[in-house]
């Protein structure tokens, strides 16, 4: 028998649940915020439910729970990043940085990914499965409990395409955002994808107020299909129409992530296809500096040019950022820690 993963169901689910297994409703919400709430997975200490109630859940339930496996804490800022042990042996990884603002982190969505980015490591080792949403939960509970904080903004932009896991990125969404439970605001959510069309207008029809970062990389289809597999399914035109629609229905800003790679996509001629590509949709263009990973040698351009490129942006009425580097000195970009943890394990 399938048992049901407790802590990744809804606070509806959960009542449902419950009730299901011929308990009142309300223990369901119990259940719920015990996990979401007061961040304890041990069932045998929930002594709100009766112990015929618990044995009953440990019967035909199980709880999802993630180890941290490693920690490396940053020397040039506070940065900390996480790698976790998932209770199949499979690992993922996480970042926590602070701001002046609060704490930001940066999750997993899948183990590996699909995708096929080249400038990416997570995709290095092929795609193994989604993520629950009680992995996706764990990574920032697991966080919070280490350092004793709340964290306030998330973003998913670990490992994995989080529209290609739809279903259980909605659920997790719903879940962090729930009221009765940890409670974060929409608002803080960021939801980074590649770029997959279809799943950009089922997003849009779901009206939730989080941000849609999309990575665009190059304003050409040719040139983004060299480093995006992606771009040979779905056209640059048709992203922009998905994005747009999605700023539409949503009315909220979208943010570009353009990773900039020295002589590839840092030029005029790059500028001004993409003030052309972003005049009629509410943008906000984040620029990042490639973080080299040894598959992909290319690197980035130096801070001459890429304030030069910044400039022609904003001369041309676009709003940009340069991405601020966090924790540099500790493998930075997404996928690289698993994926030298999984190399060193393997020699
Ligand atoms: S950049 Fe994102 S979508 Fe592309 S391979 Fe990496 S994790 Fe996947």
């Amino acid at each position: 028998m399938n048992k049901t993963e407790l802590n990744s169901l809804t606070l509806e689910e959960s009542k449902v649940y419950m009730m299901n297994i011929g308990e009142k409703g309300y223990r369901g919400e119990q259940l719920f915020q015990y996990f979401n709430k007061h961040l304890n997975l041990n069932l045998n200490e929930l002594k709100q439910l009766p112990k015929e109630t618990r044995n009953k859940l440990k019967e035909v339930g199980k709880v999802n729970e993630i180890e941290i496996l490693e920690r490396f804490d940053s020397k040039i800022d506070s940065t900390k990043k996480y790698l976790y042990l998932l209770d199949d042996k499979n690992i993922v990884e996480s970042v926590l940085m602070e701001y002046k603002h609060g704490f930001t982190t940066c999750i997993s969505t899948q183990v590996g990914c699909k995708m096929g980015c080249t400038f990416c490591a997570s995709t290095k080792n092929g795609f193994i499965r989604d993520l629950t949403p009680a992995e996706m939960l764990n990574q920032i509970y697991m966080m919070e409990k280490d350092n004793n904080i709340k964290i306030n903004n998330i973003v998913l932009m670990g490992s994995g395409e989080p529209l290609d896991n739809y279903d259980n990125t909605l659920k997790f969404i719903n879940i962090i955002h729930e009221e009765k439970g940890h409670n974060i605001s929409l608002r803080n959510i960021t939801l980074s994808s590649c770029g997959v069309v279809p799943k950009i207008y089922d997003l849009a029809k779901e009206n939730l107020p989080i941000t849609l970062s999309i990575s665009l990389h190059s304003p050409f289809d040719a040139k983004r299909a060299k480093i995006m597999p992606i771009a040979k399914r779905y056209s640059i035109n048709e992203l922009m129409n998905a994005c747009k629609f999605y700023g539409d229905s949503t009315n909220r800003r979208l943010t570009f992530e353009y990773t900039l790679i020295e002589d590839e996509n840092d030029g005029e001629k790059e500028a001004i296809e993409l003030a052309k590509l972003l005049k009629n949709i509410n943008a906000h263009i984040n620029l990042i500096p490639l973080n080299s990973i040894k598959e992909f040698s290319k690197d980035r351009p130096d801070k001459k040019s890429i304030e030069k490129f910044k400039d022609s942006l904003e001369k041309k009425g676009l709003r940009v950022t340069i991405r601020r580097e966090m924790g540099s000195d500790i493998s930075a970009s997404c996928g690289q820690l698993r994926r030298s943890y999984l190399e060193n394990k393997l020699q």
